[in-house]
């Protein structure tokens, strides 16, 4: 069988890529290969009752299927070039925001309309934060919400499904050159192609690496975030998330100069694990339903940690100390401020009795004994420094799940196009190293497209 162009994933890279292909160019003949379900067949079986935690599926319903690592999310799409990846260095600055503007229409388009869109821009917390050590980045925020962006990814499903040839739960294993394209070669079945698009994710990380050692593409690696997931009572932070939703707020800590910042704000959100490779960390979404809020805000804290040679691994390095405190506790840990700063271990006795009530089941452990001394410092500075601009972050009740940790996919060498050194393979979104979210992992897709169709 052969096409003209394979996509392989179905993310939000894949999909925006499938999207302005057939958009632009209706008659060309495009599949997309999809390790993972359906959309409507995507269930995570934790449902809190009989099974509580991981138990670590062949395939995450969560990390993959259509919709990508995104379905499930919170959906908040970030037009910023600030953070979020370092697409603008390749396509330009403006190119970037225009197309993550794009992106946000089609999302409006397909069933996002009368969702909220937060700015930085004019807001006086930023001075706030100035006055207290901290940085706000500006940003652009869309909130979709966990349920209308499955809403979203829906309706583009059902428009796309009849005009390219979906193949899920069909892992490509092999991705070779030939004389006139590329073949791409599953389980049972090998498919041809004149383009082809690699959009694998963080899930398809390991993927990527072989596929490109084989394909002697060139990659570095040396950059994981680590940190924990903090969980307070909503209140304190509202007057921060009723005008930003998600502020990104970094710190530069008084004892090493490390970076700390706030990752993936969920106001009244719920805290969730995320299975990457067998390996359990803290994740957090929220859903737009006040039906389905909770009393709670949740936000990563994290701190890059960048290794020199000859190191190379810092993918395994966070692995390491995420399955450190998957040995400690079986999955995510969770531990009261309040326990931490006294050197202990929190119990589900204080638990049971703590003001902030817990979202996710996690094991009451002390996450000093999983996090290196330095990281875990940055942190609890950061807490300090967040308790002066919304004053309680730094109670006793704040609880913290580790580990969060943020793996960045190698970086992949490609060109201004996102094309390989092989004419005519393309690697976008996080599989790239280039996005590290779903805006900018859709612009690079819509990016890919218009080169595509010329
Ligand atoms: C719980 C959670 C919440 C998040 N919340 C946000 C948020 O609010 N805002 C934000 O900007 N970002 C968020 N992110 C990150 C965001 O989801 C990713 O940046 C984005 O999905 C990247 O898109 P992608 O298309 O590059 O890759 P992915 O979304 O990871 O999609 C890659 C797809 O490729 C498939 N695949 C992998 N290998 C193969 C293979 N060999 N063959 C076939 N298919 C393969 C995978 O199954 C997957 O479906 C969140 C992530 C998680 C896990």
């Amino acid at each position: 069988m052969r096409y003209d162009v394979i996509i392989i994933g179905a993310g939000p890279g894949g999909i925006f890529a499938a999207y302005e292909l057939t958009r632009i160019k209706p008659d060309l003949k495009i599949a997309v290969f999809e390790a993972g379900h359906k959309l409507a067949d995507r269930k995570c079986p934790i449902d809190g009752d009989k099974i509580k935690s991981c138990i670590r599926c062949k395939t995450c319903s969560i990390m993959s299927g259509f919709g990508g690592a995104g379905a499930f999310s919170d959906g908040k799409y970030n037009i910023t070039n600030d953070f979020g990846g370092t697409l603008y260095e390749h396509i330009g600055q403006e190119k970037a925001i225009e197309q993550m503007e794009y992106v946000d229409k089609i999302n409006l388009e397909y069933g996002g309309e009368g969702t909220k869109l937060y700015t930085t821009a004019g807001s006086d917390l930023k001075k706030l934060c100035m006055q207290n050590k901290l940085k706000l980045l500006n940003a652009s925020v869309r909130h979709l919400g966990t349920d209308i962006n499955y809403i979203v990814l829906g309706n583009l499903y059902d428009e796309l499904k009849e005009k390219v040839d979906f193949f899920f739960n069909t892992p490509v294993e092999k991705l070779e050159k030939t004389d006139t394209g590329f073949k791409v070669t599953t389980v049972d079945e090998s498919y041809e192609c004149d383009k082809c698009i690699a959009s694998v994710g963080r899930s398809g990380s390991k993927w990527m690496e072989q596929a490109c050692s084989d394909l002697n593409i060139e990659t570095s690696s040396n950059r994981v975030d680590l940190g924990v997931r903090v969980e307070l009572s909503a209140d304190l932070f509202s007057h921060l998330t009723d005008e930003l939703y998600e502020s990104k707020i970094v710190y530069r800590t008084e004892k090493f100069e490390d970076r700390v910042r706030t990752f993936c704000m969920n106001p009244h959100g719920s805290v969730v694990t995320e299975n990457t490779n067998g390996i359990v960390t803290v994740n957090g979404h929220s859903y737009e339903d006040p039906a389905k809020q909770t009393d709670n805000t949740n936000f990563a804290l994290l701190v890059a940690k960048h290794f020199s040679e000859p190191f190379k691994d810092s993918n395994g390095y966070g692995e390491s100390i995420a399955r450190l405190s998957n040995m400690l506790g079986g999955g995510v840990i969770v531990q009261r401020f309040g326990d931490l700063i006294r050197g202990r271990r929190s119990t589900r006795k204080r638990l049971n009795e703590n003001f902030v009530v817990p979202t996710l089941q996690a094991e009451p452990g002390d996450l000093s004994l999983v996090l290196p001394k330095r990281i875990l410092d940055g942190i609890i500075e950061m807490i300090y420094a967040l308790d002066k601009i919304a004053p309680g972050t730094a109670n006793d009740d704040t609880l913290l799940y580790g580990v969060e940790v943020k793996f960045y996919n190698m970086e992949v060498d490609v060109d201004d196009n996102l094309e390989s050194c092989h004419k005519g393979l393309y690697i976008i979104g996080d599989g790239s190293g280039v996005t590290h979210s779903l805006s900018h992992a859709s612009a690079s897709g819509v990016h890919v497209a218009r080169h595509i169709a010329g």
